[in-house]
Order: C-alpha cells, then structure tokens, then sequence
C-alpha cells in the first residue's frame, strides 16, 4: 500500500484540525504492572529522553523482558555522554534492550560526522551547551560501538520471540539537529522502509495526533508517519519520545501510542517507565 504526502505537510498543526474530524484519540492511563507478566506475554519498559540526566532518576525502573529507550539519551552525543549512559543501562537487569538515537545523539548521525560538520556545528542552536561540547560530540568516531550493552537500532529491527521491534531515528525537521529531515517525501521514504509486520515500532518523533502536542500549542508530530502506521504497518505499539510534553499514553482505538519521554519540559528526568505486556505469537 502507497502512503502519499498529506497537502498540509509542511504545516502539522493546520492539517491534524483538519485530520482531527476523522481521527480518535483517546487518552489510556496505564495500570501499574502485576508483578510478573504470565507467561504467554513479554513484558515491555519503555524510556525516552533521558539527555544525560539518568544519575538524578529518583523513580524505580520496574524489571522486564525487554527495555526500550527511544532516544536523546545524551546532551549532544559526546563520546563520554554515550559511555555514561551504555554503563548505566548495562546495570539494567532487562534480558534485552533496545535503544535508538535522537535529534540530540549528533556524533551517531554521519551527516554531522562528516569532514565538513565544523560548519554545521556553527549553525546548530547549542540550547545551552558549549559549542566544544558540541564540535567534540561530532569529531567521535565509531560512537555506536560505545553501546555495547544494548542493541542499537537504525532503520533495522530485532525479533525477539516472534515479535518484530523496529527501531528509526528520523524526525521532521527541527533546529538542525541529527537525524533531521524535510517534512513530507523525505520523512516518508524513511517511514517506507518500516516493514509491514512490525509488532513495535519505536521511533524518536511522535506521530502527528498522538503525545505531539506542545506547550506552545503546536502540533510537531509527522503527518506522514500517522498514515503509515495506521493504514500499512499496523503495529500493536507505537514507541517514541522527542516532544517532553507529550508524555502518556493513547489509542486510536487500534494501535496504542507510547510517548515515554522520561524528562519533563524543564528537562526534570521525572516521568516514570511506561511498562506493558504484549502477548508472545502462540507458538514461540
Ligand atoms: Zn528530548
Ligand atoms: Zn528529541
């Protein structure tokens, strides 16, 4: 099936009022997890944008089969940022983890990595950060074998007892940062390669619609990538972060959308895992 690019792309906010007349959202508020998940169901926990901030997690991070961390793990990806944080989720008791790259991870996106990234360097906004932090993160090479105690995901799925995770960290444009892409055809070529049986599908951006919305009342979610996952691939959960305000879960009254940004607006890394159980194919 061919998604095409929605008319008011390049204008989220305008095109989900238009959307909004045809789509359901309603808000779920998650139970706390039973003790242990019965044994037909693997028990997923799913983080996000923890930017460096993992030591001042006051909250208890329940144990399961799988730990999802759906990127801006770091500041701006600097190689010690990236060894803190493999350190810190090697300590994680979860039999899998998967982690996937923000707009914020710039020494894993090639396009920063490149011969020419000092110049790119100059017109990133450094949102606070030293641009040497900044020239350093990008100079890192090799940064994904850093994560040696998860798996990383880039456009690339795993399959974990018959469940496929895909795992992409692509986002509509914003300030130049990684993974950033034009809305409308660029987004959707990226949203193409997603395939059709995905069980999980973690992405850095918010679909538009869903945990999208921010504090200054626009809409940053992708038009394209709402298409995709409701009309082609149809996933049982849609995992992703990037939009701190957007935290908490809803449905479409289909897919169940999971926006686990662990920081808050002021970057407080305050918002508990969102923990559920996804039934294993019978026969695995
Ligand atoms: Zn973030
Ligand atoms: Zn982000």
């Amino acid at each position: 099936m061919n998604i095409e690019v929605h008319p008011l792309t390049s204008n989220p906010t305008r095109a989900w009022k238009e959307l909004a007349n045809t789509q359901k959202v309603v808000k779920i508020n998650v139970p706390v997890p039973s003790k242990t998940p019965s044994s037909d169901k693997l028990r997923i926990v799913c983080m996000s944008d923890t930017h460096s901030l993992t030591p001042h997690i006051k909250f208890h991070i329940p144990n399961g089969d799988v730990f999802i961390h759906a990127g801006d793990f770091t500041r701006c990806g600097a190689e010690d940022e990236v060894v803190d944080f493999n350190n810190w989720i090697g300590k994680l008791p979860h039999k899998h983890k998967i982690v996937i790259a923000g707009n914020h991870e710039l020494s894993f996106d090639r396009t920063f990595t490149h011969p020419l990234s000092p110049n790119i360097v100059k017109t990133i906004p450094t949102l606070g950060l030293p641009r040497n932090n900044i020239a350093e993160a990008v100079t890192a090479s090799n940064i994904k074998e850093r994560l040696t105690n998860c798996v990383y995901l880039q456009d690339e799925a795993i399959n974990i007892s018959g469940l496929k995770i895909y795992g992409t960290p692509w986002q509509p444009e914003f300030h130049r940062w990684a993974f950033n892409l034009p809305r409308g055809e660029e987004c959707l070529k990226k949203w193409n390669l997603i395939p059709d049986d995905t069980d999980i599908l973690v992405t850095h951006t918010p679909p538009i619609g869903h945990g999208d919305l921010c504090c200054t009342g626009v809409r940053a979610g992708c038009v394209e990538l709402l298409a995709t996952v409701q009309r082609r691939v149809k996933p049982k959960y849609h995992v992703f972060g990037h939009i701190h305000e957007g935290y908490g879960v809803s449905t479409d009254g289909n897919v169940i959308y999971v926006n686990a940004s662990t920081c808050n607006i002021n970057y407080l890394p305050i918002n508990p895992p969102i923990v559920f159980d996804i039934s294993i194919p019978q026969g695995k």
